[in-house]
């Protein structure tokens, strides 16, 4: 059986075809212009490969739950043409196929959850560090949605000593994403992230702020592996700073054999930057 799988971003869409093992057998990658320009050009990979149904991992953010007369659109996001937008409604619409549909980080964390390094987990986190901060949550082996899906990027952290940068996020300023997502390193730093590599003070900064967020998630939600992707987490040398303060934060707290392995614990992203479209593969075959 084939699938048709859809990596949705705010900068470019990745459609793929996959089977039931995750195989991504055909790709393709679009622009995120608007939907009149992009749409079609998806419609027209996936059309006449007789895809049995169609998974999408989504930018957000969007409405999912299915009581909901606006299930399957992308509501309230900046970018204005994708506004109030029937993107499942649409992809059923043009192909006649059952659509699966979650947050783009949900679909990593399907991905990892099924066949990647969180293998049996039943409790795990995906979190994505790149233009945006953003979190997937598996609790007791379902994805987490609740009153709108969780917004893990936009929790309030405390300012590490003697940190004057004022944030980036426009609703928060000094959320996790305002002092820590790739624009926030940058406009910090006068560099872009990736040409700050071998300035330690920038890693220091960056994984304080990442541990004292994990920290929070660790205590809340309990689980049993945490999963750091996006184009931040690049930067291999952030894993040891994390784990490290992530373990001085807990102060001794929490005593779990996870916790004393913490280096299979708080682990990157094991598909080579396929997550999410072998998530949105697997969002497609649970759709039907
Ligand atoms: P997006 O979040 O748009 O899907 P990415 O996850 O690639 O895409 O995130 C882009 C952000 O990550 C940018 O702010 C960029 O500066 C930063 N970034 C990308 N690659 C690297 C890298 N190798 N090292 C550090 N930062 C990076
Ligand atoms: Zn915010």
């Amino acid at each position: 059986m084939k699938y048709g799988a859809l990596e949705a971003g705010g900068t470019k869409m990745i459609v793929a075809i996959g089977d039931e093992n995750g195989n991504i057998l055909e790709r393709a990658s679009f622009p995120t212009l608007s939907p009149k320009e992009t749409m079609p050009q998806m419609i027209d990979f996936f059309k006449g490969k007789e895809i049995a149904s169609l998974g999408i991992a989504c930018f957000g953010p969007i409405d999912l739950n299915k009581e909901s007369k606006t299930y399957g659109y992308i509501t309230s996001t900046p970018k204005l043409e994708w506004r109030n937008y029937d993107i499942v409604g649409e992809f059923q619409k043009a192909l006649g196929v059952p659509v699966g549909f979650d947050t783009d980080v949900n679909g990593s964390l399907l991905g990892e959850i099924t066949w990647g390094c969180a293998r049996n987990k039943t409790d795990a986190i995906y979190l994505t560090i790149g233009t945006g901060i953003g979190g997937g949550v598996m609790t007791n082996g379902r994805l987490l949605h609740g009153m709108l899906h969780p917004e893990m990027g936009h929790i309030k952290l405390a300012l590490e000593k003697d940190d004057t940068y004022k944030g980036k996020c426009p609703y928060h300023g000094t959320c996790f994403e305002g002092l820590a997502a790739g624009p926030a390193i940058e406009e910090r730093w006068g560099k872009k992230a990736v040409e700050l590599a071998d300035r330690e003070e920038v890693w220091e900064l960056e994984s304080a702020y990442i541990a004292q967020a994990l920290c929070s998630y660790i205590l809340t939600l309990s689980p049993q592996i945490i999963i750091l992707g996006g184009g931040v987490m690049h930067q291999m040398q952030l894993f040891p700073l994390i784990r490290k303060k992530v373990l001085e934060q807990l102060g001794g707290y929490i005593n779990t054999k996870e916790i004393e392995n913490i280096d299979e614990y708080i682990v990157p992203a094991s598909l080579n930057d396929d997550q999410g479209i072998m998530g949105a593969v697997k969002l497609a075959i649970d759709a039907l």
